[in-house]
């Protein structure tokens, strides 16, 4: 896969971009001016803050959640924001997947911290997409926020058509696994070699900011604006 350099993400109160260090999100969090006014304006809740991290690193969002949030709540929110194609199975653990130290959907975050400070998470037992759930520190809800709010997600990583060097508009599921550039464009969809080979343009799936793009069935469709809406402070970005 194409991995951006940066891997800079955006604020979801005030769309600054902010690189993706530690210190860089930190000191963001302390002076994003919308999040600053915000705080003022109603007592803060106190929570967690996730760093919800995909195996490849262009893939990442920092997120707050209260204690009492249930694994299987955070489930759906996962499914909902990065991979749900056709109802796959999916499973938290305290290491890595498949290493049958499988944690309870019932339990809540506040017993898993007590644990361990890091957990991981696979959907589909497949072609899975693995993931690494990190407490990055603490956060502070606000009234009328979802006990699931995103603070920063990653911004789309750039991808240029492999034979035009466009913006491209799809990504091939052949070339994903033998090229790092397995994008092409609406033009070049048609010409592309793996098609013709194939005479198949369903290996081609639309673009999304997810690292399950271009796996199993999951496509552009998959992402539901009015699934994912509450999660967002502001506008979906
Ligand atoms: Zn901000
Ligand atoms: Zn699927
Ligand atoms: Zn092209
Ligand atoms: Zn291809």
């Amino acid at each position: 896969m194409a991995a951006k350099k940066s891997n800079a993400g955006i604020c979801t109160y005030c769309n600054a971009t902010v690189a993706k260090r530690s210190n860089s999100i930190e000191k963001h969090l302390s002076e994003c001016p919308e999040q600053l006014a915000l705080a003022s304006k109603s007592p803060p809740r106190k929570c967690f803050l996730l760093m919800i991290q995909s195996e490849n690193p262009a893939y990442w969002m920092l997120v707050k959640v209260t204690a009492e949030t249930k694994l299987k709540e955070l489930d759906s929110f996962l499914r909902a924001m990065w991979l749900e194609c056709c109802g796959h199975l999916s499973e938290f653990s305290y290491d890595e997947p498949f290493t049958d130290t499988t944690i309870e959907m019932t339990k809540n975050l506040k017993s898993v911290f007590a644990q361990t400070n890091e957990f991981w998470y696979v959907y589909d037992f497949g072609s899975s997409t693995n993931i690494l759930i990190r407490l990055f520190g603490q956060g502070e809800l606000r009234k009328g926020e979802n006990p699931i709010t995103i603070l920063m997600r990653n911004v789309a990583p750039e991808t240029l058509c492999q034979h035009c060097h466009k913006p491209a508009g799809g990504i091939c599921s052949k070339c994903q696994w033998e090229s790092d550039t397995p994008f092409v464009c609406e033009w070049c969809e048609e010409t592309h070699p793996c098609v013709e080979e194939e005479e198949d343009d369903s290996l081609v799936s639309g673009i999304t900011n997810s690292p399950r793009m271009g796996e199993c069935a999951y496509d552009d469709y998959c992402f539901i604006k009015s699934e994912v809406k509450g999660y967002f402070p502001k506008e979906i970005v």
